[in-house]
């Protein structure tokens, strides 16, 4: 079973790599892929070039087991929609392998805007990342998609390629790429809220001044 978790990664930091930690954890998955998306979707445009992008999440998990990057969205020239990297996931793994798309409750309030959100519900599990303690909020059309597919047992995951959707919860960092950008333009160390490894990457590089 393999976790996958789309991002800009701009920087990648810890509240991408313990969260998806928690969950790979919890859910007993193989794998989490990190992949870095190319052309956003549903937000601005990541400033630092793809490559860039790529090499700081490839020296965030260099030695980390479970953990790999997919760059397939870079290989991409178009916007990359979840529904066309799951496709092309399916085309590698078949089939049958049990896929889970990590998203944070945020993303999953407004999952029924994005593209094809009932065919990406079908190739995959949704596992919504959220708060201790802190009940999403679900409007009326939002909830009856999710009422038939909710579970919230994990083994029931592996049972299938896809269809279910699991609230789990996750350690809160509230650590954001905005933030790290921020702190190292305004010349403050954003260290120990990312790996020692992406910080050398954007000291040697001179991200985000
Ligand atoms: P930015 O600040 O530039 O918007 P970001 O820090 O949110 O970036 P993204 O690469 O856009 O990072 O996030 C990829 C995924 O990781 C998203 O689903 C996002 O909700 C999730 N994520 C980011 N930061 C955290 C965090 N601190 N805890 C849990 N999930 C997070």
């Amino acid at each position: 079973m393999i976790g996958i978790l789309g991002g800009t990664f701009d920087p990648i930091h810890f509240g991408h790599l313990r969260t998806a930690l928690d969950v790979k954890l919890a859910l007993k998955l193989d794998e989490i892929r990190l992949i870095p998306l190319r052309q956003a979707v549903h937000r601005e445009q990541p400033g630092t070039p793809a490559e860039l992008r790529l090499r700081m999440v490839e020296a965030a998990i260099s030695n980390k087991p479970g953990f790999v990057v997919d760059a397939r969205e870079l290989r991409r020239e178009t916007a990359s929609f979840t529904i066309d990297t799951l496709l092309s996931l399916r085309e590698e793994l078949g089939e049958e392998e049990p896929l889970c798309l990590l998203m944070g409750s945020d993303a999953f309030n407004d999952f029924l805007s994005w593209h094809r959100p009932l065919d990406i519900a079908t190739l995959a599990h949704l596992i919504i990342m959220t708060r201790p303690g802190q009940p999403t909020k679900i409007d009326p059309p939002l909830q009856q998609f999710l009422t038939p597919r909710q579970t919230t047992d994990p083994t029931e995951l592996s049972t299938e390629p896809g269809g279910r959707i699991l609230f789990q919860t996750v350690t809160q960092l509230d650590i954001s790429a905005t933030r790290i950008r921020a702190m190292v333009a305004n010349g403050d160390s954003p260290r120990f809220l990312l790996p020692d490894a992406v910080l050398e990457i954007i000291e040697q590089e001179k991200l985000y001044l």
